[in-house]
C-alpha cells in the first residue's frame, strides 16, 4: 500500500504510523521521492491474507491524505479453479453404470454449459417423481428443488425438511440426475451434504457468515447464489468466506436484483456475468426464474444468459404449476423443457460449449412417472433398477410402465 502523508506532518506521527505498522508486521518505509509535496510511504502488506482492518485504520489515520492499496481483498476468490467437477453421490454406485468415471463427472466452467432444472419445492412425491422426469427426458444436468425453504412470511410453506431431502435425493438418483438443494441452517449443512451433489446457499443467506464457514467446510462443492441486493465485492467476498473455510469448488448464481419497478420488482442483472469475469475465474450460472418471477419471461433470459457468457442457466419446472406450493407463476411447464433444451444446446455450441453429459439412464417415452413404492417391492426383475444405491431410511421408486 502506498500512503500519501499529508504536507508537514510532523515526524512524531509518522514515527507512530510505523509503530502501527510494525506491530501488525508490515514493512514500513519512508520513499526519497516525494509527490505534489507530499512524502510517501510505502507499507509492504503480508502476501496473502490482506488485513482489512488494519487497511482501514492506516487510512483514517490522522495525516495520511491518500492512499492506494495493492492487497487483493480476496486472493483465494481470485485464484479458484475455473472448472468446476462434480460426482453425483449415485455414480459409482451402480454396476450398471459401467462408464469411466470421467463420463460420469459434470465438468461446469469453459467449453461446458450446465443446465439445472426442477422444482421451486418438493412438495410429495408423485409432483417431484414426474417433474424430475421431464426434466431428466428434456436432457438436463442436474435436478434442482427445495426442501427447506426461505420464505418470506413465516405463514408460508417452509418445505418438507429432513423428508424432502430423503425424497430429491432418491428420486435424483432414481431417474440418473446429480441434485443441487439449499440448506438454509448451519445445523443442516451435514445432512444436506450427505444427500446431495451440490449444497445451494440462498439469495438471502449470502451473507449469513455462520452458514458460509459450515458449508465451506464440509468438503461439499457450493451453488452461491447473489442476494438480491448486493454489490460485486460483497459476492466476492463471501465466496472468499466459503474457500477460505475450505470449500473444495463453488459457482455463483445471479438470481435478480431489487428494483424500483412494480412490474418489474426482480430485475435480473446479466451485465454482471461478464463484470464477475473479471474478478473470478470459477463457474458463474443464470437464475432466469426467481430472476423475473414470470414463466413467459424465463426462456428469454435463460437464452440471454447463455449469450452474456453464463456457465449454466438454472430454471423452475413443475408439471401442475397451479397446485405449486411456492413459485408457480415462475415455473416452466414440463413441455417449454423441451424447447429450452433444443435453444440451449444450440446457443451454448454458438458459445464454445456443449451442454455438460452425464451419463445416465433416463426414463424413456412412454413410460409413466415414477411410484413410491417399499423399497422391498421395489426390485425389477432384473434386480437393478431401484436397487441402484441406497439413501437409508429413505423411501424407494419403481417406474411403473403405463397400461
Ligand atoms: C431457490 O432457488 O429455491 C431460491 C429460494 O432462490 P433465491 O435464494 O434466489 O431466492
Ligand atoms: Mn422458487
Amino acid at each position: 500500500m502506498i500512503l500519501f502523508l499529508e504536507p508537514g506532518i510532523p515526524p512524531g506521527k509518522v514515527e507512530r504510523l510505523k509503530e502501527l505498522a510494525g506491530s501488525e508486521g508490515l514493512g514500513f518505509r519512508v520513499l526519497d521521492e516525494a509527490l505534489a509535496g507530499r512524502r510517501l510511504v510505502l507499507l509492504a502488506a503480508e502476501p496473502s491474507r490482506p488485513n482489512p482492518d488494519l487497511i482501514a485504520r492506516v487510512r483514517s489515520w490522522h495525516g495520511v491524505e491518500r492512499s492506494i492499496s495493492f492487497a487483493d481483498p480476496h486472493p483465494m476468490v481470485s485464484s479458484a479453479p475455473e472448472t468446476l467437477v462434480i460426482v453425483p453421490r449415485w455414480a459409482g454406485l451402480s454396476a450398471e453404470k459401467a462408464a469411466p468415471p470421467e463420463s460420469r463427472e459434470i465438468r461446469v466452467g469453459p467449453g461446458h454449459f450446465l443446465w439445472i432444472a426442477g422444482p421451486c419445492s418438493v412438495e410429495n412425491p408423485e409432483y417431484l417423481g414426474e417433474t424430475a422426469t421431464r426434466v431428466a427426458r428434456a436432457g438436463a444436468t442436474m435436478l434442482r428443488g427445495g426442501a427447506y425453504k426461505p420464505r418470506t412470511s413465516p405463514y408460508s410453506f417452509q418445505g418438507l425438511g429432513r423428508e424432502g431431502l430423503l425424497l430429491l435425493a432418491a428420486v435424483a438418483r432414481d431417474v440418473g440426475l446429480a441434485l443441487v438443494s439449499e440448506v438454509l441452517d448451519p445445523r443442516d449443512v451435514d445432512f444436506v451434504s450427505q444427500h446431495t451433489d451440490l449444497l445451494q446457499i440462498g439469495a438471502r443467506n449470502m451473507q449469513n457468515f455462520a452458514l458460509l464457514k459450515e458449508a465451506g467446510a464440509s468438503g461439499h462443492p457450493v451453488l452461491l447464489k447473489r442476494g438480491p441486493a448486493a454489490s460485486i465485492e460483497e459476492l466476492l467476498l463471501a465466496a472468499e468466506y466459503l474457500l477460505d473455510a475450505g470449500c473444495p469448488g463453488l459457482m455463483l448464481c445471479e438470481r435478480g436484483v431489487k428494483s424500483l419497478d412494480p412490474l418489474r420488482p426482480t430485475l435480473l442483472d446479466l451485465g454482471v456475468i461478464p463484470a464477475l469475469r473479471e474478478h473470478c475465474p470459477f463457474p458463474l450460472i443464470v437464475d432466469p426464474s426467481h430472476g423475473t418471477g414470470q414463466r413467459s419471461r424465463v426462456i428469454p433470459m435463460a437464452k440471454a444468459a447463455v449469450a452474456a457468457g453464463a456457465d449454466g442457466v438454472m430454471v423452475e419446472v413443475h408439471v401442475r404449476p397451479e397446485e405449486a406450493r411456492s413459485d408457480g407463476s415462475q415455473a416452466l411447464l414440463p413441455e417449454d423443457l423441451e424447447r429450452l433444451a433444443a435453444d440451449l444446446s444450440v446457443l451454448a455450441e454458438l458459445e464454445g460449449r456443449t451442454l455438460s453429459p452425464l451419463v445416465r439412464d433416463c426414463p424413456a417415452e412412454g413410460e409413466e412417472a415414477l411410484t413410491l413404492l417399499p423399497r422391498s417391492s421395489a426390485r425389477s426383475s432384473d434386480g437393478s433398477r431401484a436397487d441402484r444405491g441406497t439413501v437409508r431410511g429413505d423411501p424407494s421408486f419403481r417406474r411403473s410402465k403405463s397400461t
